[in-house]
């Protein structure tokens, strides 16, 4: 026997008993987006490279060493997209959607890094992503707080800390920065290797290294909010008053930098400390200078993504319990002469009742294994259209969760009867 095909390390199987939980998550973000005045927008997975490496920054880990990347048959350089924002502004921008103009969009679907697989962290994985175009002020930066803020709340999520940064003005950052260096050369021997390239090349990040030996140095750098000027303070204390205000509690963390090199003023992410090391379930902030950097005009932008995987995870570390969808009924087609008149009679009753879910048995077999797979399949009742039945005009109902008699019932009867069972409305 050949030797079966596995899926590609770090990439999983959505299987039925889990896609409920992603519906529930997905259903409820898409019913915010829309009560929020967000429109959705879907990309294509795979866009040419320059569109990262341009706009994620060359020395980031995502572009150094974590890009799935290509020739395609032409000699094009491709990669599969390692998160949306670029995406989203690129196509936004193709379509000219930025001319003298604002826009709410939001997306979802898959990204790929090739990063480590460990609980939190794939190869594939997903996003629902939010973005918000063309509004300069600090109010935009509020409402995609309050927003993500309602969606933990509609999602039973609670305990989640946020946390914020400015990261400032272009100009403010290289101020920063040349701080920066200055500390750090001034202690090489406590740089691992790591950050010692990054001090040449960006030295921002050292401040995100995980490394615990460099915690300390990293904990009396000079921090990045000394540096700001009066219009990006304003714009932090206005973010900070207003949340105040809204109730939605927050921790300053002058540390907070982020992964991706297009970000400036507002950064956040959304914190759990039940998922270990991978505990970022939402992530965002604004990114002013992206636009220009992928060739538009320069326009205001701020987003943020959220990884499904890891809300999921939140949701089953609170054991938050997601009911999957019912079938109501079960039809029973016992006897070779019932399944073209049973997959009719069926299709009429789906005209009858848009609400009811019905799984009709195909591929055959006996009375006790067709009620077997009634069983199996969840449903509240078997419907059974045997020849007797046929014969008659009528259908025999056994209720598979309850204590109660079979009964019969005239075909046209049935509608009635299911609608008030499941209580639903008949077309
Ligand atoms: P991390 O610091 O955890 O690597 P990041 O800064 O690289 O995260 P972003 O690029 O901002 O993450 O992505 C936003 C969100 O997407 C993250 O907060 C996380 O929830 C999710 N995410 C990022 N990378 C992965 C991954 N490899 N697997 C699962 N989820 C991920
Ligand atoms: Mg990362």
């Amino acid at each position: 026997m050949r030797k079966t095909i596995q899926a590609i390390r770090g990439m999983h199987d959505a299987l039925p008993d889990q896609t409920p939980r992603w519906q529930f998550v997905e259903n409820k973000v898409r019913s915010l987006a829309q009560s929020y005045g967000y429109a959705e927008i879907r990309m294509p997975i795979v866009e040419p490279t320059e569109l990262f490496t341009r706009s994620i920054g060359e020395v980031t880990d995502i572009v150094e060493k974590e890009m799935y990347t290509f020739q395609d048959r032409n000699g094009d350089s491709l990669t599969l997209r390692p998160e949306g924002t670029a995406s989203c502004l690129r196509a936004a921008l193709q379509h000219g959607m930025l001319h003298n103009q604002t826009q709410r969009l939001w997306y979802q679907g898959p990204m790929f890094r090739h990063e480590r697989p460990q609980k939190g962290r794939y190869r594939q994985f997903h996003q629902i992503g939010v973005e918000a175009y063309g509004i300069p002020g600090p109010d935009i930066d509020i409402e995609l707080i309050m927003l993500s803020a309602r969606l933990w709340r509609e999602l039973g999520i609670d305990g989640l800390e946020l946390q914020l940064n400015s990261l400032g003005s272009a100009a403010e950052r290289s101020a920063y920065r040349t701080a920066l260096v200055n500390y750090f050369s001034d202690h090489p021997d406590q740089l691992d290797e790591e950050s010692q390239r990054r001090l040449r090349t960006n030295p921002l990040r050292i401040l995100d290294s995980k490394n615990p030996e460099m915690a300390s140095l990293i904990a009396n750098a000079p921090v990045l909010t000394d540096y700001l000027q009066t219009e990006s303070q304003t714009h932090l204390a206005t973010l900070c008053e207003t949340l105040d205000k809204a109730g939605i509690a927050y921790t300053l963390n002058p540390r907070l930098v982020r992964g991706l090199d297009y970000y400036c003023r507002t950064v956040f992410e959304w914190v759990t400390d039940l998922l270990g090391a991978q505990g970022t379930v939402c992530a965002g902030g604004r990114y002013d200078g992206l636009v220009s950097q992928i060739g538009g005009r320069d326009t205001p932008g701020i987003g943020f993504a959220m990884g499904i995987e890891r809300l999921l995870e939140v949701l089953d570390a609170k054991q938050q319990n997601i009911t999957p969808p019912t079938v109501h009924a079960y039809l029973i087609l016992p006897g070779e002469r019932t399944v073209a008149a049973g997959l009719t009679f069926a299709e009429k009753l789906r005209d009858a009742l848009p609400g009811l879910a019905l799984q009709a048995h195909c591929g055959g077999g006996g009375l006790k294994s067709q009620f077997k797979k009634a069983d199996r399949s969840g449903a509240h009742l078997a419907l059974i259209l045997g020849e007797d039945e046929l014969a008659e005009n009528s259908i025999s109902i056994k209720n598979l969760r309850e204590e109660i008699d079979q009964t019969t019932l005239k075909l046209d009867a049935l509608p009635a009867y299911l609608a008030d069972t499941f209580n639903l409305e008949q077309a």
